[in-house]
């Protein structure tokens, strides 16, 4: 943890929180808000987890990608949108630990040995101060009860921000 992070987290903790769901104090984000959130419901391709589709969509029956599945807990939109958002762009860290403890449901017959976070870019994350993808990975890999592997990925370049990478 860096030391910004643990300045942001003292600051954080000097002032009453307030949820991104529902605007009363006491949390960033309530666990009972955290229900409330619109989960990315079936059916859904099975590998990219494109809505709307049974089995696997044509996309990854003509190309598939490199990787074998992809899952995501909510929907883009509202509640899931801002929190994410305000998590990765405002630096509000109290919202990471229960939108990891979400993100990780997986099905139980996938075999993962580790859990990986996207690396920023070397520059960016001097930029930011810390890794925001790491944060959820280790909440994730803890849940999972298997290893966080944070030098497991390697970025060879810079992206822009994205945000849209939630179906
Ligand atoms: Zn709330
Ligand atoms: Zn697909």
């Amino acid at each position: 943890m860096t030391m910004r992070l643990l300045l942001r987290e003292a600051a954080e903790s000097l002032f009453l929180q307030r949820c991104v769901a529902c605007g009363r104090f006491g949390a960033a984000l309530h666990s009972e808000c955290l229900r409330t959130l619109t989960h990315a419901e079936a059916p859904r391709c099975l590998r990219c987890w494109r809505p709307g589709i049974t089995g696997t969509c044509a996309a990854c029956t003509a190309a598939p990608s490199a990787f074998q599945a992809l899952r995501a807990p909510f929907r883009f939109d509202g509640v899931a949108r801002r929190a994410l958002l305000e998590a990765k762009f405002a630096g509000i860290s109290a919202l990471l630990e229960p939108l990891a403890e979400a993100a990780a449901v997986v099905p139980s017959n996938w075999p993962i040995d580790a859990v990986a976070p996207v690396p920023l870019h070397p520059r960016c994350e001097r930029q930011r101060g810390y890794n925001q993808a790491a944060l959820l990975a280790a909440v994730v890999a803890e849940r999972l009860g298997v290893p966080c592997e944070p030098r497991l990925l390697r970025r060879v370049r810079v992206t822009p921000p994205r945000l849209d990478w939630m179906p």
